[in-house]
């Protein structure tokens, strides 16, 4: 049942600093709006936890993506349109791309953020993956100051993350090396679009000479956080690419992963699925 609408409060602040004191204010009082699109599904379901919110949407610091000679910045509102749109983005990082144009449909890639995405801490949203193969990193603003988190240590567990309630997320950085790099995505949902993934792989990797000299591999919906697979990348870094290897990867990450079984899959279908995904990425040049 859809919640009691004026029993909620949103306020629009002026500036970034004002945003900041609210969030200041007494323990968990104010939580961010972004686009809204996680939070009004919560208040249709009567479902919405908090009452007051702060919309950050005219923002201007969290707006806007930015290309520097090593890093790409993005704002912590930049909408699923907006990274398709750049230029930038689509040469560099296909994957996020890839990502966003997957999520939802075109409403929702008008109004719903990166940040939102984030941390709403879906493990099973889209972008995330992406994010942690690309070795991103989160800004995080509150009145004390800022700081940088690496992406690949932000969710701690299912919905916790290192993001204090007086925190915003602000900007996130890309760094560029992704030249010359295989890069892999693939969503698997029930349809095309407009599916919540059953799994989901973002991979990146330098090969030369058929030896993998890094790895970066990074899936959604295996855990209960978008998962990072560090020792399935650590049994392919410094390795001949051959199925010895790929048979040795697989292992490593079917130890890695802990899929469940939900209303979306069974855990023996994302783990088979998983594999598969891994395989493909190692076998596919691109
Ligand atoms: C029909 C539909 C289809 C969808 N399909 C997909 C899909 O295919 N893949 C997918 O991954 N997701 C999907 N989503 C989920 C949703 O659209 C995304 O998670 C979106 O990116 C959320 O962004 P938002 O700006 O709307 O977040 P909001 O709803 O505004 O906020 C989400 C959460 O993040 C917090 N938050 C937002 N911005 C900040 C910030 N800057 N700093 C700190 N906290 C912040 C809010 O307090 C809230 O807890 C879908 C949603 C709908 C309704």
């Amino acid at each position: 049942m859809r919640a009691y609408v004026p029993s909620y409060q949103l306020i629009s602040p002026a500036t970034l600093g004002e945003a900041l004191d609210l969030l200041a204010e007494d323990n968990d009082a104010w939580k961010p709006f972004a686009g809204g699109t996680d939070l009004m599904v919560l208040l249709e379901a009567g479902q919405l936890p908090h009452t007051n919110y702060i919309n950050v949407w005219n923002l201007p610091e969290l707006r806007g993506i930015e290309v520097t000679d090593d890093h790409v910045w993005l704002g912590a509102l930049t909408t699923y349109t907006e990274v398709q749109d750049n230029s930038v983005l689509r040469g560099e990082f296909p994957m996020l791309c890839q990502a966003a144009s997957e999520t939802g449909g075109l409403a929702i890639q008008n109004r719903g953020t990166l940040g939102g995405n984030i941390v709403n801490a879906s493990p099973a949203a889209d972008s995330p993956p992406a994010l942690l193969a690309y070795d991103a990193a989160l800004e995080l603003v509150s009145t004390q100051g800022a700081r940088w988190v690496p992406y690949h240590s932000f969710h701690t567990g299912y919905k916790e993350m290192s993001i204090r309630p007086d925190e915003l997320l602000v900007r996130i950085r890309l760094p560029r090396t992704t030249r010359g790099r295989r890069q892999y995505y693939r969503k698997i949902g029930t349809r095309k679009a407009q599916a919540i993934s059953k799994v989901c792989l973002a991979a990146l990797a330098q090969i030369s000479d058929d030896r993998i000299d890094d790895a970066r591999i990074a899936f959604g919906s295996v855990a209960p956080i978008p998962l990072r697979c560090v020792k399935t990348e650590g049994a392919l870094r410094g390795q001949k690419l051959n199925r010895e290897i790929i048979e040795r990867a697989k292992a490593e990450l079917a130890r890695e992963i802990v899929p469940i079984d939900d209303l979306r899959s069974t855990r023996n279908y994302r783990l088979r699925v998983s594999l598969n995904l891994l395989e493909d990425f190692l076998v596919t040049d691109t």
